[in-house]
């Protein structure tokens, strides 16, 4: 892989991060004070400058209004918005959103298209994902309790999903329910949109996630699917193949977590070494960078995140260059390792802001609190480990070792 980043993405990259400096950190105290649907006028007017700048949407195609990114360009781009917690969104290629994207510009019928994925690309409406169960592991999602039965033109849903991302203000879902019971059970389910003011749809509560239960983009919700009845040409994709396409939209999607995973690590990193060299420890004015355990910390932090980002970049690479099935293990030990880099980046800096990094006057507590679902979502850890161990094991077996 070639490491140099093309001339047209270093424009890019400045722009970005240019904008991202001056437009969107000084929003981020009101972002950790105020509830999200406050923010959206503002964030309104900072989507309007990034659409003029013609920025918009970097990893959407340019058929409709995006800038079409391949996906090493745009984990470059993910890594600079990945510094400030509403730098996707306010860029338009935000999750779930993006993921949905996808499986709408891949699967969705002319209709669909016209009527879900061009405002959602436009930025107009948004949407979320129901998949997870409350009462099922969402780490073997085969085991499902929804279901969509036929009736006359319709599918008639019923089941409690929770988990949705941003079900708060979403114009529509992609559910995930059983339409096939019979078949076996990786041809079991289908991916239906629905949209929210379908009777039926009941968003019952944004889940309270560590102490928070935010609010619009900003939020996971529990939703009750009772006798929700949708047309069958909402249907996406074949029936039955809803988790043929869910696997496709994870490959993609772990690159851009893992890289605004980087992103945050670069920016928790710069406050760390920041606070290290201006806080003065002792009264001869030394300051905590001066002390070995610390520069250790720097030290580490600093191979564990180049690490973590050329190991992102390479799966994003080979993604691009031989398809997502043959990258599965790259992007099974980027999910879990880039997690865990991010979660020790974190804990670090917070540690060396002492009493200040427990506050809320700096963004690292949000982050600490808030990215600790990396190492859950998108595959847990330990199925990602195992699935490693697995296949590496398996090359052993028979063979002698000397
Ligand atoms: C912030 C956040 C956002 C999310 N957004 C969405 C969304 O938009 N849409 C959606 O549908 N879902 C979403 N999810 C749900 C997420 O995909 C699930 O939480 C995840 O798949 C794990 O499922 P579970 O919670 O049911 O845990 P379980 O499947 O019950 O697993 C619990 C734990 O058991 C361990 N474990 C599981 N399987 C194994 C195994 N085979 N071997 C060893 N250990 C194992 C792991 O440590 C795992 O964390 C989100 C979750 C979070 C936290």
């Amino acid at each position: 892989m070639d490491f140099e980043v093309p001339e047209k993405m270093k424009i890019i990259l400045e722009m970005i991060d240019e904008f991202v400096e001056k437009e969107l950190l000084p929003l981020e105290p009101e972002f950790l004070n105020k509830s999200f649907k406050s923010m959206l006028p503002v964030l309104q007017e900072k989507r309007d400058m990034v659409k003029k700048m013609e920025l918009w949407a970097p990893n959407h195609p340019k058929e409709y209004g995006g800038m079409g990114l391949d996906l090493v360009e745009h984990a470059l781009v993910s890594e600079s918005l990945g510094r400030t917690p509403i730098g996707h969104y306010v860029f338009g290629c935000h999750a779930p959103d993006a993921g949905n994207i996808e499986i709408l510009h891949l699967h969705g019928t002319k209709e669909q298209k016209e009527t879900y994925l061009r405002p959602l690309i436009e930025g107009k409406i948004r949407s979320c994902f129901s998949m997870t169960e409350v009462e099922m592991p969402g780490s073997n999602p085969v085991m499902m309790d929804t279901t969509a039965v036929k009736d006359g033109d319709d599918y008639v849903i019923n089941g409690q999903k929770w988990y949705s991302t941003a079900a708060d203000g979403a114009t529509f879902s992609i559910v995930m329910a059983v339409t096939n019971p019979e078949a076996s059970p990786y041809l079991q389910a289908s991916m239906i949109i629905v949209p929210t003011d379908t009777p039926g749809f009941n968003l019952v509560r944004n889940i309270s996630v560590m102490g928070h239960a935010g609010d619009d983009y900003f939020s996971h919700g529990e939703v009750l699917f009772q006798s929700c009845r949708v047309p069958q040409k909402n249907l996406l994709g074949p029936e039955g193949h809803g988790f043929v396409i869910a696997q496709e939209r994870l490959g993609p999607g772990r690159i851009h977590h893992c890289m605004r995973w980087i992103g945050i690590c670069n920016r928790v990193f710069d406050l760390m070494c920041s606070r290290a060299v201006s806080r003065i420890i002792s009264p001869d004015r030394k300051t905590l960078a001066t002390k070995q355990i610390i520069q250790s910390w720097i030290a580490e932090s600093a191979a564990e995140i180049q690490a973590a980002r050329l190991m992102t970049l390479n799966a994003a690479w080979k993604i691009e260059k031989l398809g997502a099935k043959s990258a599965r293990f790259d992007i099974s030990f980027i999910k879990f390792f880039v997690a865990g880099v991010m979660q020790k980046v974190i804990d670090r800096a917070l540690q060396v802001h002492g009493g200040l990094g427990m506050t809320d006057d700096t963004i690292i507590s949000f982050l600490y609190r808030h990215e600790r679902a990396a190492r859950i979502y998108d595959g847990a850890d330990e199925v990602h480990k195992m699935a490693v161990a697995r296949r590496i094991l398996r090359e052993y077996e028979g063979k002698i070792v000397r």
